[in-house]
C-alpha cells in the first residue's frame, strides 16, 4: 500500500461519516488508533552474522471485543500501511457482526529471502517483542500477506513459554495444532459466497460467470478454486511471477497443483510475465486477492470487467473508486468480501476457549450464514442511504463500534 494508506481508509470512513453526520470529533474518536508499538527485531542469520527487521503492531479499536487482526512479512510494510489495515480489521469485524475489535501487524521483511528457520527466529523475536500486548482475550493475531499457518504455530509456541497453555492468542494456527478445519480457504470461500450473493440480486449465478483472479496465495487460490466448482468460468490468473488470460477458461485443478508444488504460478505452462495486463482484460467479475493500491485511476479508467470484489485489502485507491462509481461499476468491498478469514478465526478461536473442535460442516455452515446476513445488512443499508455498498459498509461498521463506544462510555 502507498504512504497515503492510512488516509486513503479515513476518505472512505469520511463519506460514511457524512451520511451518518458524524461530528469532526466524533470522526477524531472513531478513526484514530488506540495503540501503535514498534519493535525491534534481532536475529542471528543462518551464517552467524545479525540482522535487524523492524516490526509493528498497531491496535485501532476494541470496542465491540478484543483486537483482531493479521500479521504480514513484506518489504513494503511501514506504520502507515500497518495503521491502515488496523483501522480496516475494525471495519470488517463490524461488518460482519463478530465480537472483536481491529488490529493489524507487520515485519519489514521480504520473507522469501530468509530460510525457514531464520523466519522462525525472526517471528519468535516478534512474538517476544509484543508478547506483552497480546492475549486470547486482549489482541489476537492471524495469518495475513506472506504468513500461514507454520508463523501461527511458532507464535504460539514462543507465547505459550510465557503464559502457558493459551492456543487462542493466535488463530489461523495448523489443524494439528488447535486450528480450525476450514480456516485455510475461509477467506476465499467468502469471496465466492459474497459474488453469488450479489450475483442473486441481479438474477444471475456464479455459473457460467467469467472471473479474474489477481493473486494466488491463500485468498486467490481458493476463491479460483471455489468458483471454478461451482461452475464460473476462470478466464485470468496470475501472481507476483505472472499472469495467464484464456477467455475459454484456465484448467484451475491444474494451476492449484502447480502452485502447491512450486509455491507460486511461476513455470506454468502459458503464463506470461507481464502481470499488469490482467486485471484490464476482459472478464464479468474482478477479484483483487493481492496487494494494496493496485486499481489505480489509470487501471479503473481502463478495467474491462462489470464487478470488483476486493479479495485483498485496499486493492482500490479512492480516487480510482470514484472512477468506478462514475463509469457504474460496482465494487465489493474488502471489509465484506474478505472477512471470510476473520469469521472463521472467530470460530477458531471459540473453539480454543471451549476446548471443543467443529466438524468442517459446521464451519462451512456458519460461515455461509455470516457472510449471507451481512450482505442482506449491506444491500439493505445501501438501499436505505442510496450509497455504493463500500459507503453502506462503512455505515454500518461505524454505526455499530460508536453505539458500543458510547454504550461503554468512551
Ligand atoms: N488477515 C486477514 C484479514 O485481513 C485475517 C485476519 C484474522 O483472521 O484475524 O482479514
Amino acid at each position: 500500500m502507498s504512504h497515503k494508506a492510512f488516509e486513503n481508509v479515513n476518505r472512505y470512513f469520511g463519506r460514511a461519516a457524512k451520511v451518518l453526520q458524524l461530528t469532526a470529533q466524533e470522526s477524531m474518536l472513531l478513526s484514530t488508533p488506540a495503540r501503535e508499538l514498534r519493535v525491534e527485531c534481532n536475529v542471528r542469520m543462518d551464517d552467524g552474522t545479525v540482522e535487524t527487521f523492524i516490526g509493528f503492531r498497531v491496535q485501532h479499536d476494541n470496542s465491540r471485543g478484543p483486537y483482531k487482526g493479521g500479521l504480514r512479512f513484506h518489504p513494503t510494510v511501514d506504520i502507515d500501511d500497518v495503521r491502515a489495515l488496523a483501522s480496516l480489521m475494525t471495519w470488517k469485524t463490524a461488518v460482519v457482526g463478530i465480537p472483536f475489535g481491529g488490529a493489524k501487524g507487520g515485519i519489514a521483511v521480504d520473507p522469501q529471502k530468509l530460510s525457514q528457520l531464520e523466519l522462525e527466529r525472526l517471528t519468535r523475536k516478534f512474538t517476544q517483542g509484543i508478547r506483552e500486548l497480546i492475549g486470547d482475550m486482549l489482541d489476537i493475531p492471524a495469518p495475513d500477506v506472506n504468513t500461514n499457518a507454520q508463523v501461527m504455530a511458532w507464535l504460539m509456541d514462543e507465547y505459550s513459554k510465557f503464559y502457558g497453555f493459551r492456543p487462542g492468542v493466535v488463530t489461523g494456527k495448523p489443524v494439528e495444532l488447535f486450528g480450525s478445519k476450514g480456516r485455510d480457504e475461509a477467506t476465499g470461500r467468502g469471496v465466492a459466497i459474497a459474488i453469488e450473493e450479489y450475483l442473486k440480486t441481479e438474477q444471475r449465478g456464479i455459473a457460467g460467470t467469467t472471473f479474474i483472479v489477481q493473486g494466488f496465495g491463500n485468498v486467490g487460490s481458493h476463491a479460483a478454486r471455489i468458483l471454478h466448482e461451482q461452475g464460473g468460468i476462470v478466464v485470468g490468473i496470475g501472481d507476483h511471477t505472472g499472469s495467464f488470460y484464456d477467455p475459454a477458461g484456465i484448467d484451475v485443478p491444474r494451476a492449484l497443483a502447480h502452485a502447491r508444488e512450486k509455491r507460486s504460478l511461476a513455470g506454468f505452462e502459458g503464463l506470461s510475465s507481464a502481470s499488469d495486463a490482467l486485471l484490464t482484460q476482459p472478464c464479468d467479475v474482478l477479484v483483487p486477492a493481492a496487494l494494496g493500491d493496485v486499481i489505480t485511476p489509470e487501471v479503473a479508467r481502463a478495467l474491462a470487467c462489470k464487478l470488483v470484489v476486493e479479495g485483498a485489502n485496499g486493492p482500490t485507491t479512492p480516487e480510482a473508486d470514484e472512477i468506478l462509481q462514475g463509469r457504474g461499476i460496482p465494487v465489493i468491498p474488502d471489509i465484506y468480501a474478505n472477512a471470510g478469514g476473520v469469521t472463521v478465526s472467530y470460530f477458531e478461536w471459540a473453539q480454543n476457549i471451549q476446548q471443543f473442535a467443529w466438524e468442517y460442516e459446521r464451519v462451512r455452515d456458519e460461515l455461509d450464514k455470516v457472510m449471507r446476513r451481512s450482505f442482506a445488512e449491506l444491500a439493505a443499508t445501501a438501499k436505505k442511504h442510496r450509497v455504493d455498498l463500500r459507503t453502506a459498509a462503512f455505515t454500518m461498521a461505524i454505526e455499530r463500534v460508536k453505539l458500543a463506544s458510547q454504550l461503554r462510555g468512551y
